[in-house]
């Protein structure tokens, strides 16, 4: 099933994802925490791609896995040290296992590298590519508070612009903690002329020292009642899981009152996180 399917419905959609392991040994593990995750019954779960291309056989092994439940996967896909017979031969791998939903991105360029070192130098040039090897639904990576290497967000806009015109089908965008940045967003990307559904991206935070070190790495701002929440139950992991699945799904329920049917879930591979935020919303993802 395509993802465009899904975003075209009316119905609230809640998605989540699920990282590979770097070792084979932790194979297993991970195939049981996409079984796990399932029975949350999200709408479809994405699995990421390790930095340069290192976890691409088990991130295969895991959307293989995922589709396996009856679940669309979408699988992530990075340009980083990437030439066009690796891709090819990594998308004839996705067609064979049935895969059909890609989310395509440059990657995070290794520290002290110029460029990708690939033969993509950024993401619309692989989508571009996928675009051309098969009926793929391919996604793009969107940020609200602008990519830290844009310079500016009139700039990050237009360069999103570069992926609607390679052919993207949707969006997904990086983490945010407060909604209205993401409505302004939208307003810039209606404004460019950017029509293609946007999913919002929503991470539950259950790690104090976790989301200090995204955020300082993503930009991603931290508005002060949710430094608040995170200062207060720092020390208490638990304390602190509940109160970031009570803030997740807050901002999830302010989104579908404004018009998004559509949220995607950073699980951090924790299914008690989607099964959490699941039964919150058990009577508005019906
Ligand atoms: P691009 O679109 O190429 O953008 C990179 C930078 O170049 C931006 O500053 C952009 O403004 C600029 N740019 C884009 N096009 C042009 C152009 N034509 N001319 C000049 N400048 C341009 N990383 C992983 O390694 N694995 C994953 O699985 C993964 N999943 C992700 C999922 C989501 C939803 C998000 C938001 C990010 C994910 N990332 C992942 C991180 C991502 O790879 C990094 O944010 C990376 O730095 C940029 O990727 P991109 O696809 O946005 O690249």
């Amino acid at each position: 099933m395509k993802l465009t399917d899904i975003f075209n419905s009316d119905k609230v959609c809640i998605s989540c994802e699920v990282f590979p392991p770097k070792q084979g040994t932790e194979l297993q593990n991970s195939l049981g925490i996409v079984k796990r995750i399932t029975e949350a019954r999200p709408s479809y779960i994405s699995v990421t791609y390790g930095a340069g291309g290192s976890t691409v056989g088990y991130s295969a092994a895991l959307a293989k896995e995922v589709q396996s439940y009856g679940l669309p996967a979408l699988a992530h896909l990075t340009c980083v040290q990437a030439d066009e017979a690796k891709i090819t031969r990594v998308l004839g791998e996705m067609k064979n296992n049935g895969i059909q939903n890609i989310l395509a991105l440059r990657g995070d360029i290794p520290s002290g590298a110029q460029g990708t070192g690939g033969c993509f130098a950024h993401a619309s040039d692989l989508m571009r590519f996928i675009k051309k090897q098969g009926d793929f639904c391919v996604g793009g990576a969107a940020y609200p508070e602008g990519h830290p290497e844009s310079g500016s967000m009139a700039r990050d806009i237009d360069n999103t612009k570069y992926k609607v015109e390679a052919g993207v089908d949707f969006l997904v965008t990086q983490m945010f903690f407060d909604n209205t940045i993401l409505y302004n967003y939208m307003f810039r990307l209606l404004s460019a002329g950017i029509n293609v559904p946007v999913v919002p991206g929503i991470m539950p935070v259950t790690n104090a020292n976790q989301i200090n070190r995204i955020c300082q790495l993503s930009g991603t701002k931290l508005p002060p009642q949710f430094r608040a929440m995170v200062e207060k139950f720092a020390d208490k992991p638990v304390a602190l899981q509940q109160a970031g699945i009570a803030y997740a799904t807050g901002q999830i329920i302010d989104l579908v009152a404004n018009g998004f049917n559509h949220v995607h879930i950073y699980t951090m591979n924790r299914p008690e996180i989607i099964g959490g935020i699941m039964r919150n919303l058990s009577e508005i993802v019906k």
